[in-house]
């Protein structure tokens, strides 16, 4: 007797390769226990799923959503990946993270980072990884996947200092990233536009990378792209490949004139991959858009030297040219969160010109006011049909995976939180048919599960485990819009995590049979 049985669906199996097939799919104690031909008295229960499409769980490697998948006080950030099926979640991108630090430290670090998990009551600080991954079992309704997170480790050893770190700060932080990787950590991850990490050295990257290598784990980095500009920091991310010895991946890239010719130059040299969300505006704090030394140091810090009048002249005139709408410039700065909730969806021009300012001015006076890390979104000065070569030219490359970058708090986001992998279905399968729905798929499942090595997960397989989405192919679509980034997508009919349903009809059940996945337990696909 099986718990479940899933009939009259068409299984697409993940690996990209074989085309989708039509057979009954059975589940018993959270694994997909048989694939055939099964009769209704088989089951426990049985779904009928005709017409219908049966993918195995969505993988995200790129999500802002840790805090998120813990609150139930927050149902719709909780859920938001969820809903398009992302059964299995990566923790610590961008190298975020909030162990091994004491309550002032870890304070001050999720001041720092709250743009991207929002306010919440935190607990007793965390001095470990172990720490850290015993909140989720029995608290999440999906998976998640520890990362090695680079800024909290090099908070701990060095706090915010910006200064490159001494060999033997190098070499504890080596024993912090070792400790991740003994708890299930995949990769050593990294956002090298945020502080303190913006001043780690390439050979400090190299020297934890190769800890990484040891256990079988993989770079990930947000690269430095203020810093070295894009095209110098893939080159710099293409060296530590080489002198670490280790498979890197690109966190929220896309195929373009700069990127195109360095993966051609990389192929069958370098192992990389990346992932793409897909849409024509990027996401993360107000303070991004100043230089490096002006975001250095700690909050604190940062609100102090926004009040020196000197460097306030200095940085409002940087901002002001940084701002301006202008070919070179971004085409608009969205307001998404901040402290006081004011303005929540408005353009900072709107509010600047509101206030009779300049928007240089109006940018600084809303860090001191707010926050120096209010989150925004960024458009990119980009018409519909070039982004749509864009996304043409990055679904169809094989080293790209679909990831969303998704943030989960408050009433405004960016619509890639919510509607990312239905996007990628409806606009890279249906509307450009840039890739087929089994190599969509594939990107989503199969290819981040083998190339960040998730244990028992990407594959529609005895013996895997039950995680799936079974959605409509034909209507399955993203609702999140710039306008209303939170709507849920529509075509998903119902999502299992671990053998257990998660959401019907688009609906959360409310379960939370999530779990922490490690790489030691995972083994390639047959
Ligand atoms: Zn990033």
């Amino acid at each position: 007797m099986f718990d479940t049985v899933i009939t009259g669906g068409t299984i697409i199996d993940g690996t990209g390769r074989r085309p989708a097939f039509r057979a009954d799919l059975a589940v018993t104690e959270g694994k997909i226990s048989a694939i055939g031909a099964f009769e209704s008295d088989a089951a426990r229960e049985t779904i009928d799923a005709t017409g219908l499409t049966i993918a195995p769980g969505l993988i995200d490697v790129h999500i802002h959503s840790e805090i998120a998948l813990l609150l139930a006080g927050n149902p719709v950030g909780r859920y938001g990946a969820l809903r398009q099926g992302v059964t299995t979640q990566l923790l610590a991108p961008d190298g975020f993270g909030w162990a091994h630090l004491d309550d002032q430290q870890r304070s001050e670090m999720w001041q720092y980072t709250e743009f991207s998990t929002g306010k919440a009551d935190l607990g007793p600080p965390w001095p470990g990884a172990a720490d850290y991954l015993s909140l989720f079992p029995g608290n999440t309704p999906a998976n998640v996947v520890p990362q090695v997170p680079h800024l909290p480790i090099r908070q701990a050893v060095m706090g915010w200092e910006s200064r490159e770190a001494t060999d033997r700060e190098v070499a504890r932080m080596g024993e912090l990233v070792a400790e991740w990787l003994d708890a299930g950590a995949v990769a050593f991850n990294t956002g090298l536009d945020y502080q303190p990490v913006a001043y780690a050295s390439t050979e400090e990257l190299i020297a934890l990378s190769r800890v990484a290598t040891e256990a079988g784990a993989i770079y990930a980095a947000h690269i430095r792209y203020g810093i070295l500009g894009r095209e110098e920091a893939w080159r710099e991310t293409f060296r530590i490949s080489q002198e670490a010895g280790i498979p890197i991946h690109f966190s929220h890239e896309n195929v373009d004139g700069i990127t195109g010719p360095l993966l051609d130059e990389a192929a069958g040299r370098i192992d990389v991959t990346f992932e793409s969300y897909n849409y024509a505006a990027g996401c993360t704090h107000l303070a991004q858009m100043m230089p490096t030394w002006a975001q250095a140091g700690g909050p604190d810090a940062v609100i102090e030297r926004l009040q020196d009048t000197a460097i306030r002249a200095e940085l409002t005139a940087y901002l002001e040219d940084r701002l301006t709408v202008s070919d070179q410039r971004p085409a608009k700065l969205v307001i998404a969160a901040n402290q006081s909730g004011r303005d929540i969806g408005r353009s900072l021009a709107d509010v600047a010109s509101e206030r009779s300012q300049p928007i240089g001015e109006a940018a600084i006076e809303m860090m001191i006011e707010e926050h120096p890390y209010a989150l925004m979104v960024f458009h990119r000065r980009m018409s519909d049909e070039e982004n749509r070569e864009r996304v043409r030219a990055t679904i169809s490359h094989p080293a790209m995976m679909v990831a969303s970058d998704g943030i989960y708090h408050g009433t405004f986001s960016h619509p890639r939180s919510y509607g990312c992998f239905a996007q990628a279905i409806r606009l890279g399968v249906r509307e450009l048919g840039a890739v087929s729905l089994e190599e969509a798929v594939h990107k989503m499942t199969g290819k981040p599960a083998t190339r960040f090595k998730v244990a028992n997960r990407g594959f529609c397989k005895e013996g895997y485990a039950a995680d799936l989405v079974i959605f409509d192919a034909a209507t399955i679509a993203d609702g999140s819009t710039w306008e209303a980034p939170l709507a849920p997508p529509t075509g998903i009919a119902r999502v299992m995590v671990n053998g257990e349903w998660v959401v019907v009809d688009n609906e959360p059940t409310g379960r939370l049979p999530g779990q922490v996945l490690r790489r030691q337990d995972w083994t390639p696909p047959a």
